[in-house]
């Protein structure tokens, strides 16, 4: 399958190919050609699988198809995403594969002055990306029309209801014309994205894709098991001892991502944090350092990475397991992209065994636990004792740790909690879900 055979005009396979990119991905060459047939879609579609471009360039070919830009025009489509830096992203996208045609983008996003926006707005677009509650500022002020959308995009649908966007989302569709092609996009589909769908959603073709995690078999993933208080500590001693180039690291507070960055840069080790309480100036400049290698180590909360596009990131370390085990496989989904290869480490304490199962249960796999020298569990932790005999064999008749980890320090599988102890030698968890 090329590109070629998509129904795509010159001028955007002429921007494809200045890409790099050769074959689509297949995202992409299943959605494309439903979003020209004129579709309602509802996709299945992590970040990582091309699925900015699925939507960005049929998108630029129908509004290229249905009229030029006159001055002072409003906005055609409307493409709606969670975070600022998603927004961006997406709205970097669209200029890029339009570069040989005349549809305008803009983007809109809190955090910043207002004013450039309202500029930008008045002098017309053709496409507006837009974060859910900068555009009802917009929309009350009465510095956007959104009347002649005929596109509506909602990216990353899953995350926009995480983060409590739902009421925004209704204010802002009964500010579109009802007669408009839907496109929804979203990593996972659970009762409340269905719910979104189904009220949203003409008669859609569904389109779904691997998830990341099984497809992406690129991404070798390991748990070393650590004591909560010497964390910090076994990252350095990975940074340095590994000699990595670049990691992103995911901590689950914007305090916890502060402090770790702030301890890293003690350690000696080039790091900054990236969170929503930084100002938007602050957090550009922190994803910039990243990008040109400035910066060895970013460290950040789920709601700030999501959507980061940086190319083949080597590492991605989850210093803490998130909550929402879907929230690691976004996480993971960070490295071993476009074919390169990447690593997930996670740096797990006893009392995260029971989000580690969680996530295990939805990948429908065990993570392999490695210790790392150094940084034995007991070391740290205090807790139970290893089922490991003088002569270095586990003891079968003992109980395992109630930590979860075992006492090995070989590579294996990590059993799911409890109900594994005393089971060894199997090789994979229970399927879940
Ligand atoms: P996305 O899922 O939209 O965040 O895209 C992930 C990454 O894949 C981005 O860096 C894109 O530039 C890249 N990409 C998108 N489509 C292709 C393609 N067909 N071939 C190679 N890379 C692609």
């Amino acid at each position: 399958m090329s590109f070629d055979s998509l129904g795509l005009r010159a001028e955007l396979l002429a921007a494809v190919s200045t890409e790099g990119y050769t074959i689509p991905t297949p995202i992409q060459s299943k959605t494309i050609p439903l979003i020209l047939e004129g579709r309602d879609v509802l996709a299945g579609a992590q970040t990582g699988t091309g699925k900015t471009a699925a939507f960005t360039l049929p998108m630029l070919q129908l509004l290229s198809l249905s009229g030029q830009g006159e001055k002072g025009r409003f906005p055609r489509a409307l493409v709606l995403a969670p975070t600022r830096e998603l927004a961006a992203q997406v709205n970097e996208s669209i200029r890029t594969y339009g570069r040989n045609l005349r549809q305008s983008s803009t983007v809109v996003f809190g955090g910043v002055g207002i004013q450039p926006q309202i500029d930008a707005l008045r002098r017309g677009v053709d496409i507006l990306v837009a974060t859910p509650g900068r555009l009802l500022d917009h929309a009350g002020q009465g510095t956007v029309n959104l009347s002649k959308v005929e596109i509506l995009v909602l990216d990353e649908a899953d995350r926009m209801l995480d983060m409590g966007f739902i009421h925004d989302i209704k204010r802002i569709l009964k500010l579109l014309p009802s007669k408009r092609q839907n496109l929804l996009f979203s990593a996972t589909y659970n009762d409340e994205v269905k719910r979104l769908a189904d009220g949203l959603l003409h008669n859609p073709a569904l389109v779904e894709v691997a998830r990341r995690n099984t497809a992406a078999e690129n991404v070798s993933q390991v748990v070393h098991p650590v004591g909560h208080t010497r964390k910090r500590e076994l990252l350095s001693h990975l940074i340095r001892e590994k000699d990595w180039r670049q990691a992103l690291v995911f901590t689950r507070t914007k305090h916890g991502a502060n402090r770790l960055a702030t301890q890293l840069v003690t350690d000696g080790i080039n790091a900054t944090a990236i969170h929503g309480n930084k100002s938007q100036s602050a957090r550009t400049k922190a994803l910039a350092d990243f990008k040109s290698g400035a910066v060895k180590i970013l460290v950040a909360t789920d709601i700030a990475a999501r959507g980061l596009d940086i190319d083949s990131l080597p590492h991605v370390v989850n210093y803490d397991l998130p909550n929402v085990p879907e929230d690691y496989v976004h996480r993971i989904g960070r490295t071993g992209r476009a074919g390169a290869n990447g690593i997930a480490l996670s740096l797990v304490s006893s009392e995260e065994k029971d989000l580690l199962v969680n996530i295990q249960r939805l990948l429908g796999r065990n993570i392999p636990v490695e210790e790392v020298q150094g940084f034995k569990f007991e070391a740290s932790s205090g807790s139970a004792p290893s089922t490991r005999q003088p002569d270095g064999r586990h003891d079968h008749n003992r109980p395992r740790r109630p930590d979860g980890f075992g006492g090995n320090s070989s590579r294996r599988p990590f059993r799911q909690g409890k109900e594994a102890a005393g089971r060894r030698g199997e090789a994979t968890g229970r399927k879940g879900r």
